[in-house]
């Protein structure tokens, strides 16, 4: 049976349903099975955003990548322009010194964000650092910053669901859609 997806009454229109997010992802799986075969992985969620892609993501992956799973959490500081300076609410609980680490984000944007949290990584010096996002808005960005797997490349739109939320409300929703404004 067709998986369908009902329009959510706060969105405009769903931008990528919930078979197209499902198919996208295994294929992201197999990719990065297949980059990573045979070594040591550390996938580290960005909280709280990347948690829905993540837990579809990691059962992506075949038995030939052996995995470990973190997560950190941080905030960019308040004010009116994004300076890009960021705050570190949870770290690693294990040093990434050494191992290839994934770091897996639900949508780049500016690019401020990923770019200053993966600096603050690197200094812990991984072995390698990539960056797999579901999203990307490469309209909007303010930095060069070039995530090495993404999901699917959308509009310059505010989006919800599948883990992406408007004031920590809309995440549970199981495709990407456009809110209403
Ligand atoms: P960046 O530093 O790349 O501008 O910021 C990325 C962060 O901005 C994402 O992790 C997400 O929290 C937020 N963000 C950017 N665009 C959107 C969007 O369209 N919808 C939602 N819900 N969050 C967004």
């Amino acid at each position: 049976m067709a998986l369908q997806t009902a329009v959510h009454p706060a969105l405009s229109r769903v931008l990528i349903d919930e078979a197209t997010l499902s198919a996208r992802i295994k294929e992201l799986g197999a990719q990065i099975t297949r980059d990573y075969s045979g070594k040591r992985l550390m996938v580290v969620g960005v909280l709280k955003g990347s948690v829905i892609f993540l837990a579809d993501l990691l059962r992506a992956l075949g038995p030939e990548v052996d995995v470990e799973t973190d997560f950190v959490a941080v905030s960019s500081y308040a004010g009116k322009a994004s300076t890009g300076a960021i705050r570190t609410l949870l770290d690693l609980r294990h040093s990434p010194e050494g191992k290839d680490l994934l770091l897996v984000e639900d949508i780049v944007d500016t690019g401020l964000t990923l770019t200053a949290l993966t600096e603050t990584l690197r200094a812990h010096r991984p072995n390698s650092l990539e960056v797999c996002t579901l999203l990307d808005k490469p309209e909007c960005r303010k930095t060069p910053f070039q995530p090495k797997y993404v999901g699917f490349k959308i509009p310059n739109e505010f989006v919800v669901g599948f883990g992406l939320d408007y004031d920590e409300r809309y995440r549970q929703l199981p495709c990407v859609g456009v809110l209403k404004i």
